[in-house]
């Protein structure tokens, strides 16, 4: 069981507010905060490299606390600045051919199909099932040689549901595909483990559900993969001479040599923290605030919700009728209640789909208590 009185002590933003905005940016704790705070005045005091370098084993052992969190070896870890730029890295490694065929579930996110489209990809949405989750029977029967990346969203940035990925990613290998797994809104919400769920790729970003600084994102390249990073710089590679140079082994050469160190470290405490706490017991306290939510907005007369799915994530989804949700997000940040407005732009084929243009969204992290949801529903039925 988590401790709510003590996670709530290590959250200094969670006490004036109800903060259900997790899937945006959360609120990080106390000892992300320490330790970015920490670094930003060491490096004023004797200069950035050489405050790098007084921290180089910590940076170094965070690839060991992320190859824990995410199933893999820690040479299989990359880390970035997004959760997007993972993506695109990996993307960019993948040699795909006019021809090859890429599948995308329908809760795609838009970056990622941005990223696709503006390359001239053919891309394919994989229908959803009656649930809402990708339906593994219909991806069956569009798999073929020619289908070489399948980007699959584990959570849907607009709320509801964890699709299932093992099922997904066994088919994808009998046809010698790659399954790309964008874990952005899983990675500390729920168990990512990428040697388990068979994935050969995961991407992620720090500030949502893991609690970490802005500007922080990580990347998995599992060997099977088989990938080797196009775009490179001096991280990747050592230039041995004017004409050689030699390409560094595992997923490092996916960074560039240049990062926010005070982030990283901010970042590895998040992860630090996460695990300490246990994403087990981390995954059992968020769907638990999760169908309090749930629950409670269902009985306000209005309120649809409008989440799908056989397994439910902390992402609540909802419209109030007859008030825009732009209208209701800012009537509950004057209530010091903070939630989130998601668009069809985000999400193009699911909320064309079901005819949805925008929905507000709330994402109770564990460190939100029940007393704190009940006053979100209040906050809800209340607001003019
Ligand atoms: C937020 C989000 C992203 C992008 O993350 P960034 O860190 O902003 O690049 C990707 N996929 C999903 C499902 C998301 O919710």
């Amino acid at each position: 069981m988590i401790d709510l009185g003590a996670v709530r002590a290590d959250t200094p933003g969670c006490h004036d507010l109800v903060y259900l905005d997790n899937a945006g940016s959360a609120l990080p704790p106390a000892p992300v905060l320490r330790e970015v705070q920490a670094h930003l005045r060491r490096e004023a005091e004797i200069g950035g490299y050489r405050a790098a370098s007084e921290r180089a084993d910590d940076l170094e052992a965070g690839y060991a606390v992320f190859a824990e969190l995410l199933g893999c070896e820690p040479h299989e870890v990359a880390f970035t600045d997004s959760a997007s730029r993972s993506w695109l890295a990996a993307l960019d490694a993948i040699p795909l051919k006019p021809g090859d065929r890429v599948l995308v579930t329908e809760a795609e996110y838009h970056s990622n199909a941005l990223a696709l489209l503006h390359l001239g990809y053919q891309i394919e949405a994989i229908p959803s099932d009656e649930s809402g989750a990708v339906d593994v029977q219909a991806m069956k029967g569009m798999l073929d040689e020619r289908v070489k990346l399948v980007s699959l969203v584990h959570v849907p940035t607009n709320g509801g549901l964890v699709n299932p990925v093992r099922e997904v990613a066994e088919a994808v290998h009998s046809v010698g595909a790659l399954v790309l797994l964008d874990a952005c809104q899983s990675i500390g919400q729920l168990p990512v483990n990428a040697a388990e769920l068979g994935v050969d790729i995961v991407s992620g970003t720090g500030r949502k559900w893991l609690r970490g600084p802005r500007g922080t994102g990580v990347l998995v390249v599992r060997d099977q993969a088989g990938l080797r990073p196009r775009l490179i710089d001096g991280k990747a590679a050592l230039w041995e001479s004017p004409d050689k140079f030699t390409l560094s082994p595992g997923a490092k050469g996916f960074e560039l040599w240049e990062y926010g160190v005070a982030e990283r470290l901010g970042l590895i405490a998040a992860a630090r923290y996460a695990m300490s706490l246990g994403i087990e017991e981390i995954a059992a306290t968020v769907s638990g605030r999760a169908a309090h939510t749930r629950s409670l907005l269902a009985e306000i007369p209005g309120v649809t919700v409008h989440d799908l799915g056989r397994q439910l994530s902390g992402i609540v989804s909802f419209d109030v009728a007859g008030r825009p949700a732009e209208e209701v997000r800012d009537r509950l940040w004057e209530r010091a209640v903070a939630v989130s407005v998601t668009y069809a732009t985000s999400t193009q084929y699911d909320m064309t789909r079901r005819g949805l243009d925008r929905l507000v969204r709330a994402s109770p992290h564990y460190y939100v208590s029940d007393e704190q949801i009940a006053q979100f529903a209040a906050a809800v039925t209340e607001a003019p």
